[in-house]
């Protein structure tokens, strides 16, 4: 029988490594602490949005293409995805828009490597903000 490979800290597989770099950017971003949209600041309403989706892997944790919004404001942005556009180029600015949108055309393929050191990164900004996974 074929040993199932299970996922540790210390032999981390790539699901394994997107699963805590979705989280950690998700706490780092909700960590801003109210949606960018409506300013609502209850925690609990608050989540990470992906301005380009998360099929678009060179951007899906890129912390420029990702916003802390409320869910309704989040619903919304899917709701209506011209006028969450119009929403995004005001709120980023054009300078910041263009350079969003050239970092998300190439398709990236991220390296273990690169998702490790990401993460790391990614978990010492959460130590300074002071917030942590779900235990
Ligand atoms: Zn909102």
């Amino acid at each position: 029988m074929k040993k199932k490979k299970r996922a540790t800290a210390k032999t981390p597989t790539k699901s394994y490594l997107t699963n805590k770099l979705d989280q950690s950017c998700s706490l780092i971003t909700r960590s801003k602490g109210r949606c960018v949209k409506c300013g609502e600041q209850r925690y609990q309403q608050l989540q990470c949005c992906h301005i380009y989706s998360r099929t678009y892997k060179s951007v899906r944790w890129d912390l420029l293409n990702l916003l802390c919004m409320c869910a309704s404001c989040h619903r919304w942005g899917h709701n209506n995805p011209c006028l969450f556009t119009e929403f995004v180029q005001t709120y980023l600015g054009a300078e910041q828009y263009e350079e969003l949108k050239a970092r998300a055309e190439p398709t990236s393929h991220w390296k273990i490597h690169e998702m490790q050191e990401l993460r790391e990164a990614n978990e010492s900004a959460m130590k300074r903000l002071g917030v942590w996974y779900r235990k």
